[in-house]
Protein backbone atom coordinates (compact mmCIF):
# COMPACT_ATOMS: atom_id res chain seq x y z
CA UNK A 1 0.00 0.00 0.00
CA UNK A 2 1.73 3.25 -1.11
CA UNK A 3 0.38 6.59 -1.44
CA UNK A 4 2.03 9.70 -3.06
CA UNK A 5 1.13 13.66 -1.89
CA UNK A 6 1.61 15.66 -4.39
CA UNK A 7 2.52 19.23 -4.77
CA UNK A 8 2.15 20.52 -1.27
CA UNK A 9 3.79 23.18 0.95
CA UNK A 10 4.76 21.22 3.89
CA UNK A 11 6.05 22.70 6.98
CA UNK A 12 7.88 19.83 8.84
CA UNK A 13 9.81 21.82 11.82
CA UNK A 14 11.34 18.74 13.02
CA UNK A 15 13.64 18.88 10.09
CA UNK A 16 12.99 22.96 9.80
CA UNK A 17 11.45 21.91 6.22
CA UNK A 18 9.13 24.95 5.00
CA UNK A 19 8.49 24.37 1.11
CA UNK A 20 7.22 22.81 -1.59
CA UNK A 21 7.81 19.13 -1.61
CA UNK A 22 6.20 15.45 -2.02
CA UNK A 23 5.33 13.14 0.82
CA UNK A 24 5.24 9.03 0.02
CA UNK A 25 3.76 7.03 2.31
CA UNK A 26 3.90 3.31 1.83
CA UNK A 27 3.02 0.73 4.50
CA UNK A 28 1.73 3.63 7.00
CA UNK A 29 5.41 4.91 7.52
CA UNK A 30 6.91 7.75 5.52
CA UNK A 31 9.21 6.74 3.01
CA UNK A 32 10.30 9.77 1.39
CA UNK A 33 9.55 13.43 1.58
CA UNK A 34 11.44 16.35 -0.34
CA UNK A 35 11.00 18.22 -3.67
CA UNK A 36 12.29 15.25 -5.91
CA UNK A 37 12.10 11.60 -4.92
CA UNK A 38 14.10 8.92 -6.00
CA UNK A 39 12.54 5.69 -4.28
CA UNK A 40 11.19 4.11 -7.13
CA UNK A 41 7.99 2.86 -5.17
CA UNK A 42 6.37 6.61 -6.15
CA UNK A 43 5.88 5.43 -9.73
CA UNK A 44 3.33 3.00 -8.49
CA UNK A 45 1.61 4.88 -5.03
CA UNK A 46 -1.60 6.02 -5.51
CA UNK A 47 -1.68 9.81 -6.08
CA UNK A 48 -3.35 12.53 -4.10
CA UNK A 49 -2.41 16.12 -5.64
CA UNK A 50 -2.26 18.40 -2.72
CA UNK A 51 -2.52 22.22 -4.99
CA UNK A 52 -0.31 23.49 -3.18
CA UNK A 53 -2.04 23.40 -0.05
CA UNK A 54 -0.15 23.42 3.39
CA UNK A 55 0.75 19.45 4.44
CA UNK A 56 1.85 19.42 8.00
CA UNK A 57 2.67 16.42 10.71
CA UNK A 58 -0.80 15.23 11.81
CA UNK A 59 -1.45 17.67 15.11
CA UNK A 60 -0.69 16.24 18.48
CA UNK A 61 -2.69 17.19 21.48
CA UNK A 62 -1.81 16.56 24.76
CA UNK A 63 -4.54 17.18 27.07
CA UNK A 64 -8.04 16.10 26.27
CA UNK A 65 -10.99 14.51 28.39
CA UNK A 66 -13.36 12.35 26.54
CA UNK A 67 -15.36 11.26 28.99
CA UNK A 68 -15.43 7.67 28.87
CA UNK A 69 -15.98 5.51 30.74
CA UNK A 70 -18.92 7.39 32.78
CA UNK A 71 -20.42 10.78 30.72
CA UNK A 72 -20.68 9.85 27.57
CA UNK A 73 -23.74 12.33 27.62
CA UNK A 74 -20.76 14.84 26.99
CA UNK A 75 -18.84 12.97 24.74
CA UNK A 76 -17.63 9.30 23.85
CA UNK A 77 -14.03 8.29 23.23
CA UNK A 78 -15.63 7.86 19.61
CA UNK A 79 -16.90 11.21 19.54
CA UNK A 80 -13.94 12.98 20.36
CA UNK A 81 -11.67 10.93 18.29
CA UNK A 82 -13.67 12.47 15.36
CA UNK A 83 -13.40 15.80 16.75
CA UNK A 84 -9.91 15.28 16.91
CA UNK A 85 -9.40 14.08 13.29
CA UNK A 86 -11.81 16.97 12.11
CA UNK A 87 -9.60 19.38 13.60
CA UNK A 88 -6.69 18.02 12.36
CA UNK A 89 -5.74 16.09 15.14
CA UNK A 90 -4.02 12.52 14.18
CA UNK A 91 -3.05 11.91 18.02
CA UNK A 92 -4.54 12.70 21.39
CA UNK A 93 -3.26 12.16 25.31
CA UNK A 94 -6.38 11.16 27.22
CA UNK A 95 -6.75 12.89 31.05
CA UNK A 96 -7.36 9.81 33.65
CA UNK A 97 -10.39 12.14 34.98
CA UNK A 98 -13.44 9.87 33.86
CA UNK A 99 -16.10 8.01 35.80
CA UNK A 100 -14.54 5.78 37.42
CA UNK A 101 -10.92 7.22 37.39
CA UNK A 102 -7.85 5.48 35.38
CA UNK A 103 -5.93 4.78 37.72
CA UNK A 104 -6.40 0.69 37.10
CA UNK A 105 -5.34 -1.68 34.00
CA UNK A 106 -8.88 -2.67 33.39
CA UNK A 107 -9.71 1.23 32.97
CA UNK A 108 -6.91 1.91 30.61
CA UNK A 109 -7.40 -1.68 28.89
CA UNK A 110 -11.14 -0.56 28.19
CA UNK A 111 -10.28 3.00 26.66
CA UNK A 112 -7.91 1.31 24.36
CA UNK A 113 -10.38 -0.96 23.36
CA UNK A 114 -12.97 1.41 22.69
CA UNK A 115 -10.46 4.03 20.85
CA UNK A 116 -9.54 0.74 18.51
CA UNK A 117 -13.13 0.53 17.24
CA UNK A 118 -13.53 3.88 16.42
CA UNK A 119 -10.11 3.31 14.66
CA UNK A 120 -10.22 7.43 13.65
CA UNK A 121 -6.40 8.63 15.67
CA UNK A 122 -4.16 7.37 18.31
CA UNK A 123 -5.25 7.52 21.51
CA UNK A 124 -2.86 7.66 24.35
CA UNK A 125 -4.50 7.43 27.81
CA UNK A 126 -3.04 8.83 31.20
CA UNK A 127 -3.24 7.27 34.49
CA UNK A 128 -4.06 9.23 37.48
CA UNK A 129 -1.49 10.12 40.21
CA UNK A 130 -3.05 8.65 42.82
CA UNK A 131 -5.56 6.20 43.41
CA UNK A 132 -9.21 7.27 43.21
CA UNK A 133 -7.49 10.85 42.21
CA UNK A 134 -7.98 11.36 46.18
CA UNK A 135 -4.13 12.63 46.37
CA UNK A 136 -3.64 10.22 49.01
CA UNK A 137 -1.87 7.10 47.62
CA UNK A 138 0.22 6.55 44.78
CA UNK A 139 -1.01 4.64 41.64
CA UNK A 140 1.31 1.77 40.60
CA UNK A 141 2.95 3.03 37.90
CA UNK A 142 4.47 0.54 36.13
CA UNK A 143 1.91 -1.57 35.51
CA UNK A 144 -0.28 1.35 33.99
CA UNK A 145 3.26 1.88 31.71
CA UNK A 146 2.97 -1.24 30.68
CA UNK A 147 -0.86 -1.50 29.73
CA UNK A 148 -0.45 1.72 27.54
CA UNK A 149 -0.39 5.23 29.84
CA UNK A 150 2.02 7.29 28.56
CA UNK A 151 1.97 9.94 31.93
CA UNK A 152 0.38 10.19 34.86
CA UNK A 153 -2.16 12.96 36.35
CA UNK A 154 -4.84 14.01 38.88
CA UNK A 155 -5.74 16.82 36.68
CA UNK A 156 -9.36 18.32 36.91
CA UNK A 157 -7.49 18.27 40.83
CA UNK A 158 -4.42 19.38 41.93
CA UNK A 159 -1.81 17.21 44.03
CA UNK A 160 -2.32 19.10 47.55
CA UNK A 161 -0.17 17.02 49.13
CA UNK A 162 3.49 18.15 48.23
CA UNK A 163 5.12 14.40 49.61
CA UNK A 164 2.91 12.49 47.47
CA UNK A 165 3.90 14.75 44.43
CA UNK A 166 7.41 14.01 45.27
CA UNK A 167 7.46 10.40 45.66
CA UNK A 168 5.53 10.85 41.80
CA UNK A 169 7.99 12.27 40.52
CA UNK A 170 10.67 10.25 41.49
CA UNK A 171 9.40 6.99 40.47
CA UNK A 172 7.77 8.14 37.19
CA UNK A 173 11.65 9.80 36.78
CA UNK A 174 12.59 6.58 37.11
CA UNK A 175 9.99 4.52 34.34
CA UNK A 176 11.07 8.31 31.95
CA UNK A 177 7.80 8.84 32.41
CA UNK A 178 6.17 12.89 32.76
CA UNK A 179 3.96 13.92 35.55
CA UNK A 180 1.10 16.23 34.00
CA UNK A 181 0.68 18.71 37.29
CA UNK A 182 -3.24 21.18 37.23
CA UNK A 183 -1.73 23.68 39.33
CA UNK A 184 -4.18 24.95 41.57
CA UNK A 185 -4.11 25.66 45.29
CA UNK A 186 -7.38 25.14 46.61
CA UNK A 187 -6.91 27.20 49.78
CA UNK A 188 -6.00 30.03 47.73
CA UNK A 189 -9.01 29.02 44.90
CA UNK A 190 -11.01 28.55 47.19
CA UNK A 191 -14.78 28.62 45.81
CA UNK A 192 -13.74 30.73 43.17
CA UNK A 193 -14.79 30.29 39.57
CA UNK A 194 -13.40 33.80 37.57
CA UNK A 195 -10.21 35.25 37.93
CA UNK A 196 -8.93 37.41 40.92
CA UNK A 197 -9.33 41.21 39.74
CA UNK A 198 -10.71 44.30 38.64
CA UNK A 199 -13.47 41.93 37.03
CA UNK A 200 -14.29 39.72 39.72
CA UNK A 201 -14.29 42.95 42.52
CA UNK A 202 -16.39 44.94 39.79
CA UNK A 203 -19.03 41.67 39.05
CA UNK A 204 -19.27 40.37 43.03
CA UNK A 205 -17.82 37.10 41.78
CA UNK A 206 -15.36 35.17 43.47
CA UNK A 207 -11.76 35.10 42.52
CA UNK A 208 -9.20 32.85 41.97
CA UNK A 209 -6.60 33.90 42.15
CA UNK A 210 -2.56 33.88 39.85
CA UNK A 211 -1.29 32.87 43.16
CA UNK A 212 -3.11 29.92 43.37
CA UNK A 213 -1.53 28.81 40.27
CA UNK A 214 1.89 30.40 40.84
CA UNK A 215 2.35 28.92 43.90
CA UNK A 216 2.02 25.38 42.91
CA UNK A 217 4.18 26.11 39.95
CA UNK A 218 7.30 27.23 42.08
CA UNK A 219 6.82 24.40 44.02
CA UNK A 220 6.42 21.47 41.85
CA UNK A 221 9.65 22.93 40.02
CA UNK A 222 11.61 23.01 43.22
CA UNK A 223 10.50 19.31 43.40
CA UNK A 224 11.33 18.57 40.21
CA UNK A 225 14.63 19.84 40.73
CA UNK A 226 15.26 17.81 44.03
CA UNK A 227 14.06 14.49 42.10
CA UNK A 228 15.28 14.89 38.91
CA UNK A 229 11.72 13.87 37.52
CA UNK A 230 10.10 15.15 34.71
CA UNK A 231 6.93 18.15 35.18
CA UNK A 232 4.84 18.65 32.53
CA UNK A 233 2.46 21.71 33.63
CA UNK A 234 -0.60 21.62 32.15
CA UNK A 235 -2.76 25.00 30.75
CA UNK A 236 -0.74 27.56 32.32
CA UNK A 237 -2.36 30.31 32.45
CA UNK A 238 -0.45 33.29 34.52
CA UNK A 239 2.72 35.45 33.72
CA UNK A 240 4.22 34.61 36.80
CA UNK A 241 3.36 30.50 35.81
CA UNK A 242 5.86 31.08 32.89
CA UNK A 243 8.40 33.46 34.37
CA UNK A 244 8.87 30.39 36.34
CA UNK A 245 8.95 28.06 33.84
CA UNK A 246 11.32 30.57 32.06
CA UNK A 247 13.86 30.70 34.54
CA UNK A 248 13.42 26.57 35.47
CA UNK A 249 14.31 25.92 31.84
CA UNK A 250 17.38 28.01 32.12
CA UNK A 251 18.40 26.29 34.61
CA UNK A 252 18.40 22.55 32.77
CA UNK A 253 15.36 21.34 34.82
CA UNK A 254 13.15 18.51 33.08
CA UNK A 255 10.36 20.83 32.78
CA UNK A 256 7.52 21.24 29.92
CA UNK A 257 4.59 23.20 29.57
CA UNK A 258 1.68 23.67 27.69
CA UNK A 259 -0.78 26.84 27.07
CA UNK A 260 -4.87 26.73 25.66
CA UNK A 261 -6.19 28.45 22.58
CA UNK A 262 -8.87 29.97 24.84
CA UNK A 263 -6.17 31.53 27.35
CA UNK A 264 -4.29 32.93 24.54
CA UNK A 265 -7.21 34.27 22.44
CA UNK A 266 -9.63 35.85 25.51
CA UNK A 267 -9.81 38.16 28.64
CA UNK A 268 -11.56 38.00 32.40
CA UNK A 269 -13.15 40.81 30.43
CA UNK A 270 -15.63 38.31 28.71
CA UNK A 271 -16.72 37.50 31.95
CA UNK A 272 -19.38 40.70 32.11
CA UNK A 273 -21.44 38.79 29.74
CA UNK A 274 -21.99 36.08 32.85
CA UNK A 275 -22.07 33.40 29.82
CA UNK A 276 -20.38 30.18 31.43
CA UNK A 277 -18.66 29.18 27.95
CA UNK A 278 -16.76 31.43 29.14
CA UNK A 279 -15.57 29.74 32.42
CA UNK A 280 -12.95 27.00 32.81
CA UNK A 281 -10.16 26.31 35.30
CA UNK A 282 -7.61 27.78 35.24
CA UNK A 283 -9.93 31.08 34.54
CA UNK A 284 -9.77 33.67 32.00
CA UNK A 285 -7.16 35.85 33.09
CA UNK A 286 -6.24 39.84 32.50
CA UNK A 287 -4.37 41.25 29.31
CA UNK A 288 -0.91 41.07 30.90
CA UNK A 289 -1.00 37.35 31.43
CA UNK A 290 -2.12 37.30 27.60
CA UNK A 291 0.23 39.10 26.58
CA UNK A 292 3.19 37.09 28.74
CA UNK A 293 1.77 33.73 27.00
CA UNK A 294 2.22 35.23 23.50
CA UNK A 295 5.44 36.11 24.29
CA UNK A 296 6.09 32.55 26.43
CA UNK A 297 4.93 31.04 22.82
CA UNK A 298 7.16 32.80 20.90
CA UNK A 299 10.34 32.87 22.66
CA UNK A 300 10.48 29.06 23.22
CA UNK A 301 9.50 28.75 26.67
CA UNK A 302 5.68 26.50 25.69
CA UNK A 303 6.44 23.53 24.21
CA UNK A 304 3.30 22.91 23.08
CA UNK A 305 -0.62 24.22 22.92
CA UNK A 306 -2.79 21.75 24.14
CA UNK A 307 -6.67 22.23 23.86
CA UNK A 308 -8.07 21.04 27.20
CA UNK A 309 -10.94 19.88 25.53
CA UNK A 310 -13.49 19.37 28.11
CA UNK A 311 -17.34 18.90 26.73
CA UNK A 312 -20.25 19.13 28.75
CA UNK A 313 -23.69 19.13 27.77
CA UNK A 314 -26.11 22.42 27.90
CA UNK A 315 -27.49 20.85 31.30
CA UNK A 316 -23.70 21.68 32.83
CA UNK A 317 -23.69 25.01 31.53
CA UNK A 318 -27.03 26.05 31.28
CA UNK A 319 -27.44 27.81 34.87
CA UNK A 320 -25.63 30.14 37.17
CA UNK A 321 -22.28 31.13 36.41
CA UNK A 322 -21.28 30.28 40.26
CA UNK A 323 -22.56 26.62 39.43
CA UNK A 324 -22.11 26.14 35.55
CA UNK A 325 -19.35 22.76 35.04
CA UNK A 326 -15.64 24.46 34.19
CA UNK A 327 -14.61 23.82 30.74
CA UNK A 328 -14.89 24.45 27.46
CA UNK A 329 -14.28 22.06 23.67
CA UNK A 330 -11.57 22.79 21.36
CA UNK A 331 -9.80 20.32 19.29
CA UNK A 332 -11.85 22.17 16.30
CA UNK A 333 -11.01 24.94 17.07
CA UNK A 334 -7.15 24.70 18.02
CA UNK A 335 -5.76 25.46 14.26
CA UNK A 336 -7.90 28.03 13.26
CA UNK A 337 -7.65 30.07 16.45
CA UNK A 338 -3.81 29.38 16.49
CA UNK A 339 -3.55 31.10 13.06
CA UNK A 340 -5.83 33.89 13.21
CA UNK A 341 -4.39 34.88 16.53
CA UNK A 342 -0.23 33.80 16.42
CA UNK A 343 0.33 33.47 12.99
CA UNK A 344 -1.86 36.40 11.12
CA UNK A 345 -0.70 38.71 14.00
CA UNK A 346 2.50 37.84 13.33
CA UNK A 347 3.14 37.04 17.26
CA UNK A 348 4.91 33.72 16.03
CA UNK A 349 5.87 32.50 12.56
CA UNK A 350 3.93 29.79 10.84
CA UNK A 351 6.47 27.09 11.33
CA UNK A 352 6.33 27.70 14.92
CA UNK A 353 2.44 27.29 15.16
CA UNK A 354 2.53 24.34 13.79
CA UNK A 355 5.93 23.12 15.87
CA UNK A 356 3.91 23.83 19.07
CA UNK A 357 0.90 21.66 17.64
CA UNK A 358 3.11 18.52 16.58
CA UNK A 359 7.00 18.25 17.10
CA UNK A 360 6.41 20.25 20.57
CA UNK A 361 4.12 18.36 22.15
CA UNK A 362 5.52 14.97 20.66
CA UNK A 363 8.97 15.98 22.35
CA UNK A 364 7.05 16.60 25.57
CA UNK A 365 5.27 13.39 26.26
CA UNK A 366 8.14 11.52 24.73
CA UNK A 367 6.20 10.50 21.23
CA UNK A 368 8.95 11.13 19.07
CA UNK A 369 10.07 7.85 20.16
CA UNK A 370 7.12 6.21 18.73
CA UNK A 371 7.93 8.47 14.89
CA UNK A 372 5.12 10.98 15.84
CA UNK A 373 5.06 14.45 15.39
CA UNK A 374 7.71 14.32 12.25
CA UNK A 375 7.44 13.57 8.58
CA UNK A 376 11.14 12.50 8.43
CA UNK A 377 12.02 8.85 6.42
CA UNK A 378 10.56 6.09 9.06
CA UNK A 379 7.75 7.97 10.78
CA UNK A 380 4.47 6.92 10.95
CA UNK A 381 2.40 8.57 8.15
CA UNK A 382 -0.12 10.57 10.37
CA UNK A 383 -0.45 14.19 8.34
CA UNK A 384 -3.22 16.74 7.71
CA UNK A 385 -3.56 18.97 4.63
CA UNK A 386 -5.00 22.05 5.67
CA UNK A 387 -6.31 25.71 3.29
CA UNK A 388 -4.92 28.42 4.87
CA UNK A 389 -7.05 30.73 2.73
CA UNK A 390 -10.34 29.09 3.43
CA UNK A 391 -12.63 29.50 6.56
CA UNK A 392 -14.52 28.20 8.72
CA UNK A 393 -17.27 29.34 11.08
CA UNK A 394 -18.02 27.60 14.67
CA UNK A 395 -21.32 26.80 14.38
CA UNK A 396 -23.34 23.57 15.55
CA UNK A 397 -22.43 21.74 11.88
CA UNK A 398 -18.95 22.76 12.16
CA UNK A 399 -18.44 21.10 15.38
CA UNK A 400 -18.13 17.02 15.17
CA UNK A 401 -17.76 16.59 19.38
CA UNK A 402 -21.24 15.65 20.98
CA UNK A 403 -21.08 19.20 22.93
CA UNK A 404 -20.75 22.89 21.73
CA UNK A 405 -20.04 24.23 24.64
CA UNK A 406 -17.77 26.78 23.14
CA UNK A 407 -17.12 30.52 23.84
CA UNK A 408 -16.32 30.84 20.12
CA UNK A 409 -19.68 30.20 18.77
CA UNK A 410 -19.97 32.57 15.39
CA UNK A 411 -16.37 33.11 15.15
CA UNK A 412 -15.01 33.28 11.40
CA UNK A 413 -11.25 31.81 11.40
CA UNK A 414 -8.95 31.02 9.00
CA UNK A 415 -7.41 27.01 7.99
CA UNK A 416 -9.77 24.59 7.24
CA UNK A 417 -8.79 21.00 7.46
CA UNK A 418 -9.19 19.32 4.48
CA UNK A 419 -8.25 15.86 5.38
CA UNK A 420 -6.29 13.70 8.02
CA UNK A 421 -4.44 10.89 7.85
CA UNK A 422 -3.33 8.25 10.46
CA UNK A 423 -0.98 5.72 9.55
CA UNK A 424 -1.23 6.85 5.95
CA UNK A 425 -5.16 6.10 6.09
CA UNK A 426 -7.58 9.19 5.39
CA UNK A 427 -10.16 9.23 8.22
CA UNK A 428 -11.03 12.90 7.85
CA UNK A 429 -11.76 15.09 5.11
ZN1 LIG B 1 -6.66 20.84 34.52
Amino acid sequence: MSLLIQNARLIDPSQSWDGPASLLVVDGLVAEAGTVLTDPRAAQAEVVDANGKLLVPGLIDLHVHFREPGQTAKENIESGCRAAVAGGFTAVCAMANTKPVNDSVAITEQMLTRARKADLCRYFPLGTLTKGAAGEELTDFGTLKASGCIAFSDDGLPVMNAAIMRRALEYTGWLDLPVVAHEEDVNLAAKGYINEGATSYYLGCLGIPAAAEEAMVARDIILAEHTGGHLHLAHLSTKGSLRLVREAKARGLKVTCEVTPHHFALTDKEMTRFDSNFKMNPPLRTQSDLDALLEALADGTVDAIATDHAPHTWDDKECELRDAAFGIIGLETALPLTLSLLVDTKVITLSRAIELLTWGPAKAFHLDRQGLGSLKPGSAADFTLVDLDARITVDRAFVQSRSFNTPFKGWSLPGKVLGTWVAGRQVWG
